[in-house]
């Protein structure tokens, strides 16, 4: 290490020699760093004010289009493109990557290269993983291990970002073990699984333990048996007797059955006081038993009975089912590990409710959070007397609060996390899981007497950072799973989180997709998603059928890649809904980009989120999108990745340029389209072609509120949300005019509506939003809008990476976040350093910000 210092130093330059070389202590850690600590300081500072930064772009859409008119805006992006490009690139080089980020061989184009940044990235934090298990003495095997007898399936998803076309080429890190041909286990179950829209309501009919009895509608077996979803009648009177039959014991079906158990539980003076741990016995020495029949569960039951404590994990499957269902359950003891198979004894399970609601016997989980949710949905089971070893070692305040980091920690075992998005319905189950799962709580037993251990040495003997430990556990018992209600607005709420703005007749495309989703994925019990990440139709592809419309079902099928298996199957009632939604009619401003969508949709580059037993190819190699013109549209993509692009064209589109503002005055374009010649087809695309596509910012006559806006409640929020863009680059042309002061003739005013508008436009839009007559402004007095068509909409392309890195590996991130904060060693350098790669845009703060904690909160261990 020293001589790579000193290398360091050498090629670093004079601007060192202040330093005293001979003194080995004092030798810099590298140039111009004198320790780690000092480092880690920078490198953090470093990566605040970028993330800052970043959070201050203008946000990609509507609020970045506008910006990105403005060519002072235009020229710093591109020269602060390059940079990044350029920093990323060294990185790369730096960790052995490929990086090739600035050639200029188009034709691989923007796909190719986001390729390679997820690559890149994969490589850096798997790097940072390694680096981090080294500094707490793990010692990772990088081989993955398949199961035997298991051929890898044809195409391997080894991480969930990325689209498998080139696997010989990516880490290796997961394994989404994809076993084809599963049976689907809900065919199995005798219990019919409830996807219907109503709310959750608890499954216990027989409560042990109780303290409080369990209310009447729970141990009415007829009224719990005739639940209107079975009931065969229409929807509306199944409904209707749902509430009738409900009404009185509302209080009772949404509590939860052992919250007064819960409530009034109290911690026993011995778990309070330092205990003896008690050593694991070696896993070879120990008997493993496979539960799959009702005699062995209630053998099991009957023995957890008699213990004083056992540890608890489930494995579960999100993407073939609406719900989620729940495959596996491990329970050890002191002396024996056993695995459930629940897919097998699901509506048996409740029997364990005598051992997982005494009072008096611990269960010791590792981030219970999802367990105890599945546990209600699927088995109506319940845990009092839990303790979370998750919850202690937060409390802990350890490095890392993984089970992996545990295991490592007290019991120096290494494990890995391979099999942790496998398939865990597959039956029967490889030698390889059952030993992944068993190892999930085999150890927890030991690790809980350690835990309590350091959590009262820490304290001072002081039992209270182990009561809070206590307390922790006890609230997440009381978790309530609460099933996914569609209502007439979810879809609003998914549009906000993807920060769509769409166009009325895009947002009804969106919307009809969405209960299409919803309803079929019930119907069907499969998955909308996890992140929107579903079998049925990921919203990433919902996303870009709505934004195009196609007029043909191929043309949907053409947003799909690969194409789901329903939405094939439903091609014809997906075509008829993107119809429908393409007979709304559009607000006057909406027209023109909607015109232009109708002309040969342009490719953009797929964003590559992928179901995790997702094993659609994905074509090699795209070829270029042709559009209508004849050029090759994908040279125009990603201007953030090229260097010669021809932005002549784009610096021309600016605010003051004005050369080229006849080409979009309101152009007369009838709709009968099969009316007319193949010339007088061809004359309306290229002038279509030249439409200016943010003219929805622009002041002018298309602001009205449509008449449709009466019927449309969202289209008037749409409207009025517009009028305020509008008056923002209202001033800002104002501003510009007067500076320019050049002969006020270029622009004419519009004096009705937009001419008036105040500061304060809320009562005014109000207002307007009520007359919509009134409002009308006639075309003529049109405000010369821009050209903008050249825009480049994809700069921002490259944002998905980072997002989906975050999403992909997020605990790692945080990891090396957590560690490079509290760390004096120096590999952490690289920790700060993939940072670095990372924060190159804003949705990693917004990510990281946002949904951090949640993720950690949904999924917390290994
Ligand atoms: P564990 O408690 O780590 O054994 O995880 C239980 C289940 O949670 C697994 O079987 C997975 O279905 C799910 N799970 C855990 N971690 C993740 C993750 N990072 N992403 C998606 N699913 C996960
Ligand atoms: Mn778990
Ligand atoms: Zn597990």
């Amino acid at each position: 290490m020293a001589s790579s210092k000193k290398k360091g130093l050498k090629s670093s330059g004079p601007k060192d020699s202040n330093l005293d070389t001979n003194d080995d202590d004092k030798t810099e850690l590298c140039p111009g760093f004198r320790d780690v600590d000092v480092f880690v300081k920078n490198g953090f500072g470093a990566v605040l004010s970028a993330t800052k930064a970043s959070a201050g772009l203008p946000q990609a859409g509507d609020e970045y289009d506008f910006y990105r008119s403005f060519p002072g805006f235009q020229e710093f992006c591109e020269s602060q493109g390059d940079k990044l490009l350029h920093c990323m690139s060294q990185i790369m080089q730096h960790h052995g990557c490929r990086s090739h980020m600035r050639d200029r061989n188009k034709l691989t184009g923007l796909e190719e290269r986001f390729d390679l940044v997820v690559d890149s990235n994969d490589v850096i934090l798997e790097r940072v993983g390694i680096l981090l298990d080294e500094a707490d003495g793990v010692n990772r095997s990088q081989q993955p291990v398949m199961p035997a007898g298991f051929q890898p399936p044809k195409v391997v998803v080894s991480s969930w970002n990325r689209k498998g076309s080139s696997p010989s080429s990516r880490s290796e890190t997961f394994r989404l073990l994809h076993a084809k041909n599963i049976t689907r286990p809900q065919l199995k179950f005798k219990e019919k699984v409830d996807n219907s829209n109503t709310p959750f309501i608890p499954k216990i009919f027989i409560k042990p333990n109780a303290v409080k009895p369990l209310p009447s509608y729970f141990t009415n077996k007829q009224m719990r048996k005739e639940r209107p979803e079975d009931l065969d009648v229409p929807a509306a009177l199944a409904d209707f007797i749902h509430q009738q039959r409900t009404q009185e014991h509302v209080d009772d079906m949404f509590a939860h059955p052992y919250q007064y158990e819960l409530d009034h539980l109290t911690i026993p003076e011995n778990l309070l006081s330092k205990p003896e741990p008690q050593m694991h016995k070696p896993v070879a020495e120990t008997k493993l038993s496979f539960v799959d029949t009702l005699e062995d569960l209630v053998a099991l039951n009957e023995k957890l009975c008699k213990l004083s404590e056992f540890a608890v994990d489930l494995e579960h499957h999100s993407y073939r089912s609406f719900l989620g269902l729940t495959c596996l359950m491990q329970i050890s003891t002191r002396e024996e590990d056993f695995i459930i198979d629940t897919l097998e004894l699901r509506s048996e399970m409740y029997i364990l409710n005598e051992a997982f609601t005494d009072p008096s016997i611990v269960k010791v989980f590792h981030g219970a959070d999802s367990d105890i949710e599945w546990l209600q949905r699927d088995f109506g089971l319940y845990v009092v007397n839990l303790f979370d070893t998750h919850q202690a070692s937060r409390a802990l305040n350890l490095a890392r609060h993984s089970l992996d980091h545990l295991l490592k920690h007290f019991c120096n075992v290494d494990s890995d996390k391979r099999y942790q998005l496998a398939d865990w319905r597959v039956r029967p189950l490889p030698d390889e899981m059952v030993q992944y799962a068993r190892t999930d709580t085999h150890y927890l037993l030991y690790i809980y007497d350690c835990v309590r251990v350091q959590l009262l040495d820490f304290n001072h003997g002081q039992p209270g950072l182990l009561q809070s430990v206590w307390n922790k556990s006890s609230s997440i018992s009381l978790k309530k799973y609460v099933k996914p209600i569609y209502t007439e607005e979810s879809y609003l709420e998914l549009q906000r989180k993807q920060k769509k703005s769409f166009n009325t007749q895009q947002l009804t495309a969106f919307r009809l997709l969405f209960a299409w989703r919803d309803k079929l994925a019930r119907q069907e019990d499969e998955s909308t998603g996890p992140n929107g990440l579903g079998y049925v139709l990921p919203t990433h592809m919902m996303i870009k059928i709505s934004e195009e419309l196609p007029r043909e079902p191929q043309g949907i099928i053409a947003c799909c890649n690969p194409v789901p298996p329903l939405v094939r199957q439903y091609i014809n009632e997906l075509h008829l809904l993107v119809q429908q939604a393409r007979e709304m009619p559009l607000l006057k401003a909406e027209i023109a980009a909607q015109k232009k969508k109708g002309l040969t949709p342009i490719k953009k580059p797929e964003v590559p989120l992928f179901g995790p037993h997702d094993t659609s190819r994905v074509s090699e190699s795209d070829p270029p999108q042709i559009s209508a013109d004849g050029k090759l549209h994908a040279l125009k993509q990603g201007m953030l990745f090229s260097e010669d692009e021809d932005v002549d064209v784009q610096k021309e589109s600016g605010l003051v340029a004005s050369a080229k503002l006849t080409l979009f005055e309101e152009v007369e374009i009838k709709d009968d389209q099969e009316s007319s010649s193949a010339a007088q087809m061809k004359a309306r695309r290229i002038i279509e072609s030249f439409e200016n596509p943010f003219r929805m910012y622009l002041p002018s006559t298309d602001v009205h509120v449509n008449k449709n806006a009466k019927f449309d409640p969202s289209s008037k929020i749409f409207e009025i949300s517009k009028r305020w863009k509008l008056q923002s680059v209202e001033q800002q042309q104002t501003e510009l005019e007067e500076s320019s002061n050049a002969g006020g003739k270029k622009r004419e005013r519009v004096d009705s509506e937009v001419g008036d508008l105040t500061p304060k436009p809320s009562k005014k839009l109000m207002k307007s939003a009520e007359k919509p007559q009134k409002t009308e402004v006639t075309p003529q007095d049109s405000f010369k809008p821009f050209d903008y068509s050249q825009s480049d909409l994809k700069v921002f392309a490259g944002t998905h990476i980072i997002f989906l890195l975050h999403w992909v590996k997020p605990r790692l991130i945080f990891h090396s976040f957590a560690v490079v904060l509290k760390s004096k060693k120096k590999q952490f350098k690289f920790c700060a350093l993939s940072f670095l790669l990372q924060v190159t845009h804003q949705r990693i703060t917004h990510s990281l910000i946002q949904t951090g904690k949640g993720f950690r909160h949904n999924w917390p261990k290994r």
